[in-house]
């Protein structure tokens, strides 16, 4: 049953009253000359607030009785059923209330009934009020929850909290109800992933949710997935053994039609990043559902390289800054992450301005802790909620990480696969340097022409050039180290062997389709800037929900505005069970 909102009473008609009130309490405090000279006005700011915060707490106190009172007298029918049984409940004694809230601390004392049969305490006030039993009104929650999720931990997050809007909530009291708010979003995103994977599979291709308007024929539809790293409070004692648990009781894990419901280590996949062994770090997901703006040419809208690419200074930038994940290092430097990545960032920014490529006009967040099969339905499922499977232009943005590849199978094969460039770029820039020997000059003269024929399109031409010198020069040998000539060719070799069909440059240009993956590295950033450093050590539980929260905050779009009025919607008056958590 859903109430009609009735109509705010017109504030309009308050105006004169405020006003008169107003110059009463002038006279009161100051006289009719008002404050003597010398009189600071920070002195009458803080009278002028606590002046209103009593009258904040004064009408909310006021309002909530009287309805408390009609309410006792007078509670319809409708109003008085159990919401869980639906039958009669039986009135018991008033209970006092306390409410946090924005405006003041609100007290009163709250009509209270009982159902005999599902011996539940209820509500009706706070039902119909729409909040819950704990003592934090929606709006405060709403901030709590948003420092909780946004800076860059918990103490930090109850200290602005003081700061900023004088709410004293001690760290403990934000990360509790920043972890209740976080799962009840999890619950909110696990029946939509259920939904959506159990819509048949011509509704998944290219129907779109009730509401939602596909992108239009301007807009290319565009994934991107990546991963960043965190740390787990402890560290098991065989790190896969300790993940099964946890994902075989996920829900989830059926939906995957997948065995993998751990990720495989994968020794071959070069572009997958390793924990350091013997710490607590573990891998976390990134993925974006982007609606991009851009046009479809005839002909290459950009044939030749940007300067970027072929600048040697840059290049060793660009190089360096892909050696080794921005997690990573910042854990080794033991300095405090973010500052320190910001290199690659900026020169991969710098990249795109050279090639214009498709402008960004809405994104939608996802962060989980999950593997990668269960991650990629949760990706599907965001994409498909952003009406995407009709898009007529699509396209999936990654490294050449391969988990994240077997996603791009599994759950998104009608869209184009697009290898980052710039991670190519690495690939190519590697093996020019080897085979260029002793002579460095002729080793970048190969990366130039090289990286040339990349961006137009002919990785083949690249690829043969490699072939031959390796037969030249024969395979490495089992076991030979990796940093040997033979070896780093072999590794670029297969790099660009295994990505070559996801590197038409050219054809992506025409189509106007991106061609980094940078939105999602920057993404991984942001989202690590809450989750990690060397001191932020996660619950399991406590991680997922504020991944969930933090994505959501960064996600275009009211996410968290549509959850607080379903939350709203949803209020029983009842107390919730208690949980061990
Ligand atoms: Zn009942």
């Amino acid at each position: 049953m859903v109430l009609p909102t009735p109509p705010a009473p017109k504030i309009d008609s308050c105006r004169s009253l405020i006003q008169g009130h107003a110059k009463n309490l002038a006279d009161r405090l100051y006289g009719a000359d008002g404050p003597p000279l010398g009189t600071r006005f920070d002195e009458m700011e803080r009278i002028a607030l606590t002046v209103t915060e009593e009258l904040r707490k004064r009408l909310l106190d006021l309002l909530l009785v009287r309805q408390a009172e009609a309410m006792h007298q007078n509670l319809p029918e409708e109003h008085r059923l159990c919401p869980s049984c639906g039958r009669e409940t039986v009135a018991q004694d008033p209970e006092p209330r306390v409410l946090r809230c924005r405006a003041a601390v609100v007290e009163w004392m709250e009509p209270h009934r009982y159902c005999s049969r599902c011996r539940k305490a209820f509500f009706p006030q706070s039902k119909l009020l729409g909040i819950d039993t704990s003592n934090y009104s929606t709006a405060l929650l709403d901030l709590i929850v948003y420092a909780g999720a946004n800076k860059t931990s918990f103490r930090e997050a109850s200290r602005d909290l003081l700061k900023m809007s004088g709410q004293t909530v001690l760290e403990k009291q934000v990360e509790r109800l920043s972890k209740r708010i976080g799962l009840e979003r999890l619950e909110e995103r696990r029946a939509a992933v259920e939904h959506f994977a159990k819509l048949p599979l011509k509704t998944r291709c290219d129907g779109s949710p009730e509401g939602v308007e596909a992108p239009g024929d301007e807009y290319v539809a565009v994934v991107m997935a990546d991963a960043g790293m965190l740390q787990l409070r402890d560290t098991p004692a065989k790190p896969d053994e300790a993940a099964k648990p946890d994902e075989a009781a996920d829900p989830l894990a059926a939906l995957t039609g997948d065995a993998a419901e751990v990720d495989e280590i994968d020794d071959e996949d070069e572009d997958q990043d390793r924990p350091p062994s013997g710490r607590h770090w573990r891998e976390d997901k990134v993925g974006l559902a982007l609606t991009m703006k851009s046009k479809v040419s005839e002909t290459d809208p950009c044939p030749e390289i940007p300067e970027t690419f072929i600048d040697r200074q840059r290049v060793g930038k660009i190089v360096r800054g892909l050696k080794k994940s921005a997690a990573l290092r910042a854990e080794e430097d033991g300095v405090a992450e973010a500052s320190s990545a910001s290199p690659p960032e900026e020169t991969v920014e710098r990249a795109e301005i050279d090639y214009e490529g498709p402008k960004l006009e809405k994104r939608m967040v996802l962060a989980s802790r999950k593997s990668w099969p269960i991650f990629g339905v949760m990706l599907a499922c965001m994409a498909w909620m952003a009406g995407f499977a009709k898009a007529k232009r699509k396209a999936f943005v990654a490294d050449g990480a391969r988990a994240i590849w077997r996603v791009w199978k599994s759950r998104f094969s009608s869209y184009v696969p697009i290898l980052d460039f710039i991670h190519a770029l690495s690939y190519v820039f590697a093996a020019a340097k080897v085979v260029g020997g002793e002579n460095e000059a002729e080793g970048w003269r190969l990366y130039v022409e090289w990286i040339r024929w990349v961006w137009q399109g002919q990785v083949a031409t690249v690829i043969e050039r490699l072939r031959q010198w390796q037969q030249d020069h024969g395979a490495p040998e089992k076991g030979e180290s990796t940093t040997t000539d033979r070896s780093v060719v072999a590794k670029s070799l297969r790099y660009l062997t295994n990505n070559m069909d996801k590197m038409k440059y050219a054809e992506y240009r025409k189509q106007g389709l991106p061609l980094v993956s940078s939105l999602v590295e920057s993404m991984v950033k942001q989202i690590s800037r809450r989750v990690k450093g060397t001191e932020k050590f996660w619950g399991d539980e406590g991680a997922e929900a504020v991944l969930q929260l933090r994505a959501d905050y960064l996600s275009d779009g009211e996410v968290m505005e549509g959850f607080w009025q379903r939350r709203q919607k949803a209020a029983t008056g009842q107390r919730p069970y208690r949980t061990n958590s």
